[in-house]
């Protein structure tokens, strides 16, 4: 009967969702593929024909860029070869960067979901199957199609916009303090409560080597050199966790002019939550002070997404010079 489901197509990358351990005293490593996973999930099979591929076993602070693209050529071959919606599993660690990232590059209106559990297999409690067979719900339905990259976490599905890791530990971890959740799962179904948006067309994928791009937390006392050894240390631009709205010290702002002359500097705010000012505070180190030596805010865009952005568009080709208007922008058009 299975036969006439439609397809999800599953593929691991690792994480909890796949760690076990022989020995409790070691702690658990990855060691389940996609299929091991699948099998775990009651009543699965009633719910879609499941394919699945084991694409890596990595704890997920170890995926690399080529990793993510990989994932996506992937992902992409499964919606051609027919598959509804495409999940993918990895650990939490990442999953609001790898989101990002791949969202970033998504063009198909079907279904990507990220997943991944807060406690593993062998655990009292393991969320891993209920997170893996929301994944699946959320990608077959069709309220999901057209809204880019989603995690689903704890029956609630988030923007990749949008979500952050908010805990460490907890089994509801992520949240997306600003734009809000997009979905919560109701008897298995998700019930979304916004209409789609318009996103920003996709980047063109990279035509160059991944630049390596700095984030630097400014904290009590910072004078930037951590940011002026980044760049001459090779980074190609540079994002900075700024205080509050995105601020730094006297002497921070003067190496910023210096540092903005150089490489791309877009300032993001270090707080959980909350937009950037862009015309509010008048001092050295603060906002309008900052544009005018060159860097540019993000605005909503927290400083790890930003990263990611800034990445990406030097990966895709875009002129150094183009990079901060073009965080700015995007920030923007991504704000509702
Ligand atoms: N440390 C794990 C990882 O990110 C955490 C998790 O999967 O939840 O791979």
């Amino acid at each position: 009967m299975s036969h006439s489901l439609p397809v999800v197509a599953i593929a691991s990358l690792g994480g909890t969702i796949s760690m076990t351990s022989s020995d409790a005293a070691a702690g658990v490593v990855p060691t389940l593929d996609a299929a091991q996973l699948a099998r775990s999930v009651p009543g699965l099979s009633d719910v879609a024909t499941i394919t699945t591929s084991s694409l890596r076993q990595l704890p997920s602070a170890s995926l690399r860029y080529d990793d993510l693209m990989e994932a996506l050529v992937w992902a992409e071959q499964q919606v051609a070869a027919g598959a509804r919606g495409v999940v993918l599993t990895q650990g939490t660690d990442t999953l609001e960067e790898t989101a990002f990232l791949l969202d970033l590059f998504w063009t198909l209106p079907a279904p990507l979901i990220l997943t991944g559990a807060m406690r593993a297999p062998q655990a009292a409690g393991a969320d891993g199957p209920a997170n893996l067979l929301a994944a699946v719900r959320v990608a077959l339905h069709s309220e999901s199609v057209g809204r880019g990259v989603l995690v689903v976490m704890n029956d609630v599905a988030h923007y990749a916009r949008w979500v952050s890791k908010g805990d460490s530990l907890a089994v509801q971890a992520f949240v997306s303090r600003d734009g809000g959740v997009a979905a919560r799962l109701v008897e298995g179904a998700p019930a979304f409560f916004h209409a789609r948006q318009a996103r920003p067309g996709p980047l063109t994928r990279p035509v160059r080597a991944w630049p390596k791009v700095a984030l630097v937390t400014a904290v009590l006392g910072d004078d930037g050199e951590l940011a002026e050894m980044a760049v001459k240390g090779g980074y190609e631009a540079v994002v900075i966790a700024g205080q509050g709205a995105g601020h730094v010290s006297f002497a921070f702002a003067q190496r910023i002019g210096v540092l903005a002359e150089q490489v791309p500097v877009v300032i993001a705010s270090r707080a959980a939550g909350g937009s950037t000012a862009f015309q509010t505070y008048g001092y050295v180190g603060a906002e309008i002070d900052l544009a005018q030596r060159g860097a540019r805010m993000t605005g909503w865009l927290s400083a790890l997404k930003a990263r990611l952005l800034v990445a990406a568009l030097l990966a895709s080709g875009v002129a150094p010079g183009a990079v901060g208007d073009a965080v700015a922008n995007w920030s923007r058009l991504t704000r509702q």
